[in-house]
């Protein structure tokens, strides 16, 4: 039960007063005890959404060839530091590696959660961080996030009658405003979004590549590629959306990531996967597949890849720091 974590943020609220929603989502994602990520195992038919390398290994399998081609860009160095941020259950990287044992990759994860971390123990041999500032310089370094961006802190502004309000979270934990100057054309009751936290994490990310020398960095997330006004908060509950305060630590919290404020090259994830060559990875797979395998392949071809499923909707950026390294698939 996640009572206790209400009980914590009124009493937190009443001494600090009234939250803004990334706050509010740290606390209710990452509370120490009672935060949601360091309870549980949040993914898969038991748990509350999916994602992308939980949906099929030809996932792991392209990005797996994105970063050995960025390797061979790179001139093979000797050694590689590869990072990946908020690896879940380890799914993702579990399928990068076994495609390519013989290539000297040293693996650090970025994961807060002690509940995934340690699922990640189990099956993979790494070095884990509770941030990204203390991965180590010296070597090459390639960096990669599946739905992590989403997870980050994000703030939210509403349009009423008077002006630009932020949204808060107050007391009896439900949505307040308050006041601020805010200029931008928008009807009444319009809501923006803003991620101060995913800007200052992508910086990071920037300068570890340059710190290490050379690197690349790949994030997929669901989201957009322009700016633009609407309310995409949400919670997932038992594969569920649910009321964004109804659940309090006991639903994923995510917003969609507005990519267009990095600066860097953004694809769609059908458009990413297709010109890395899935179409021919499960061409090959169906070659050994019995017919319950194969129709499983199709179906998750088609929701990694085609506009009504995930295809659209995901968004890939890549990005690299280093002399002729040209991220593929953009
Ligand atoms: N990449 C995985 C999991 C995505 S869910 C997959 O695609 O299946 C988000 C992951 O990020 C979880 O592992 C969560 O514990 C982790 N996470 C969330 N916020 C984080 C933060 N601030 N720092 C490090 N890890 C975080």
């Amino acid at each position: 039960m996640a009572k206790e974590l209400e009980e914590y943020l009124r009493r937190y609220i009443a001494t600090h007063g009234a939250l803004d929603v990334g706050q509010f989502m740290s606390i209710a994602l990452a509370h120490p005890e009672h935060g949601y990520y360091m309870t549980r195992d949040p993914f898969g038919a038991g748990g509350d959404f999916t994602t992308a390398p939980e949906i099929s290994q030809m996932f792991g399998e392209m990005i797996g060839a994105w970063v050995i081609d960025i390797w061979a860009q790179m001139g093979k160095p000797e050694r590689l530091t590869l990072v990946e941020c908020g690896p879940g259950r380890g799914t993702l990287m579990n399928d990068i590696l076994r495609v390519y044992k013989d290539v000297p990759l040293d693996v650090h994860l970025i994961e807060i959660s002690p509940a995934l971390k340690f699922i990640q123990q189990k099956t993979l041999k790494a070095h884990w961080h509770d941030n990204i500032e203390t991965v180590p310089t010296d070597a090459p370094v390639i960096v990669i996030g599946n739905e992590f961006l989403d997870a980050l802190p994000f703030r939210q502004f509403v349009k009423t009658k008077d002006g630009w309000a932020e949204r808060v979270i107050t007391e009896d934990l439900s949505f307040g405003l308050r006041p601020i100057a805010f200029v931008k054309d928008a009807p009444e009751g319009s809501i923006f979004e803003i991620a101060p936290h995913r800007i200052e994490f992508i910086k990071t990310v920037e300068d570890l590549m340059k710190r290490c020398g050379m690197g690349a960095a790949l994030f997929i997330d669901y989201g957009h590629a322009q700016s633009g006004l609407g309310d995409t908060f949400q919670a997932l509950h038992k594969h569920n959306t649910v009321d964004v305060l109804s659940h309090i630590g006991e639903a994923d919290l995510t917003s969609h990531v507005d990519f267009s404020v990095f600066g860097h090259p953004v694809t769609t994830q059908g458009e990413f996967l297709r010109s890395l060559g899935i179409e021919a990875r499960a061409q090959m797979l169906l070659k050994n597949a019995n017919e319950r395998q194969s129709a499983d392949i199709a179906s998750a071809l088609h929701r990694l890849t085609s506009s009504d499923e995930m295809g659209t909707l995901f968004k890939v950026m890549g990005f690299a720091h280093g002399k002729n390294i040209h991220p593929a698939g953009f």
